[in-house]
């Protein structure tokens, strides 16, 4: 199982020091797929069939202590090998584990190999976590950390597992009591009240999850919600209009809203700037440090929770496509947020021209696929799908546009919790528009360095940049297409730049 944690640069990296942080959750079983195909070129034709439906083979029962520390019974299909383990960190406070024999427990050695005898068919262990000390002092999102009281991690940090064993899908139940709540990305199970099921290969990129005092917001339906730690300074109206405002800006550019299910924490960070990350192993989940220099004031000048949604909204990809999943992220958020209201389109036009040039291939680059360097990820990717946007709207004579081909994409389901292969993706996205623009340069950027000349480009789509503001010229031969992609404001005034 590959996961991968990306930094990202800002759209204008010299304004501004936002860094993102992002997690992938990719299928094991399509990995395999990609690396079984090898060629170039690995599409199937058509979507990915469904995986048949997978038995359960670990369940839990979780009981949360006043102290946040959890009492865990769980019961595994043997045949078990390997370890018990939970993630690396957190193994020191994991404590009281016992093997059911026969209606009594016996602590279990795991040094010692006997105790697996026990789980050649089933076996049931029970186990503590000391999960508010492992918060307190492993302080990382990804593992644990505490903020208000209310503990942040992801259920791969307190389910033991076995490393080898049958697989297929983990279940587990929590119980708290009032003040104390449970929040998660992971799906609920078909049935039971506080019930998450997910399969198993997904657990180590398992959804967020918190547990404490949480203040609790709805966001979209069916099921968008919010849990946001009890000491974010910012009120639980003020947290649920943003988060609404961010949904349903990119809700409208994909034509529904993200997923139709995450759930996003919203935690206060230490660092002046948002940064933001995505899980998606068993349900949509992202978590948002809202920066310090945030206030209710400038909080919808923030970008990072829309550039997350559109990660959220669209399928996962492998890594050597980083640069597609970056720059559809880069290049969507602030048209989306623009045509929302949320920015201003002669801003977000000037941040175009002075972000693009960041995205080319220096003298030793071939093209974007494998890109790891952030101007060629986010500003290389965004101009791939700059280029399509104006490509096909000249193709169709205006008919079609980028937008038709994500929504597609988005339509037929593909999102976070599941990995596409680059190929389906983008004949997905062609077969919306009638053409084959996606595919063709994606030949001629993600395969080779491919030759872009943007001077020439914004002349013809009729704007560029005087003392920094984005100035228009109708009479461009573009000049229509330029107002498809996002039109200028009413009263184009110019703007101030945007606070970064
Ligand atoms: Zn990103």
């Amino acid at each position: 199982m590959e996961t991968e944690m990306e930094m990202k640069m800002p759209r204008h990296a010299l304004a501004s020091r936002h860094f993102h942080f992002h997690f992938h959750f990719h299928h094991l079983f399509l990995l395999l797929a990609l690396s079984a195909c090898g060629a170039p070129q690995p599409p199937p034709p058509s979507p990915p069939p469904p995986a048949p439906p997978l038995s359960l083979v670990w369940t839990y029962d979780i009981t949360v202590d006043p102290s946040l520390d959890l009492d865990v019974h769980a019961t595994f299909r043997g045949p078990i090998r390997g370890e018990l383990h939970v993630d690396g960190p957190a193994t020191p406070f994991v404590e009281r584990l016992a093997l059911e024999d026969h209606g009594t427990w016996k602590a279990i050695d795991l040094s010692d190999a006997h105790w697996r005898d026990a789980c050649s068919t089933t076996c049931t262990v029970r186990y503590h976590v000391r999960l508010r000390e492992a918060a307190n002092a492993i302080g990382d999102m990804d593992v644990a950390m505490l903020s208000g009281g209310a503990v942040f991690a992801p259920p791969s940090t307190w389910l033991l597992r076995p490393s080898e064993g049958p697989s297929g899908r983990y279940r587990f139940h929590v119980t708290t009591t009032e003040p104390i709540r449970f929040a998660t990305g992971i799906r609920a199970a078909a049935q039971g009240k506080d019930t998450y099921e997910a399969p198993t290969t997904s657990i180590d990129e398992a959804a967020f999850a918190a547990i404490g005092p949480l203040r609790l917001a709805h966001v979209a339906d069916p099921a968008v919600d919010a849990a946001i730690a009890p000491d974010l300074a910012l009120s639980d109206d003020i947290v649920g209009h943003w988060l609404r405002a961010e949904a349903s800006a990119i809700g409208a550019y994909f034509g529904r809203a993200p997923d139709g299910h995450a759930m996003l924490f919203i935690v206060p960070g230490s660092s002046p700037e948002t940064g933001g990350k995505t899980l998606g192993g068993g349900g949509a989940s992202l978590l948002v440090r809202v920066g310090s220099n945030v206030t209710a004031k400038n909080l919808e000048e923030d970008w990072v929770v829309a550039h997350e949604l559109i990660h959220v909204a669209f399928p996962d990809l492998d890594r050597r496509y980083s640069w597609f999943s970056e720059g559809l992220a880069t290049y969507v958020e602030p048209i989306a947020r623009a045509r929302a209201g949320l920015a201003k389109s002669e801003r977000i036009w000037a941040e175009m021209i002075e972000g693009f040039p960041q995205g080319l291939p220096g003298a030793r680059d071939g093209g974007l696929d494998g890109a790891r360097e952030w101007g060629r990820l986010y500003w290389g990717g965004a101009l791939y799908f700059f280029l399509a946007d104006i490509r096909i709207r000249e193709r169709t004579n205006g008919a079609r546009g980028l937008q038709d081909a994500l929504r597609a994409v988005v339509a037929t389901g593909g999102n976070v919790e599941s990995m596409w292969p680059l190929a389906h993706v983008i004949e997905v996205g062609d077969a919306a528009t009638g053409t084959k623009v996606l595919r063709e340069l994606y030949d001629e950027l993600g395969r080779t360095a491919g030759k872009v000349d943007l001077g020439a480009l914004f002349e013809k789509l009729g704007v560029r940049l005087e003392g920094g503001v984005a100035r228009f010229d109708d009479k461009a031969p573009l000049a229509t297409v330029r107002e498809a992609i996002l039109p200028r404001s009413k009263t184009a005034t110019a703007p101030a730049p945007r606070a970064r």
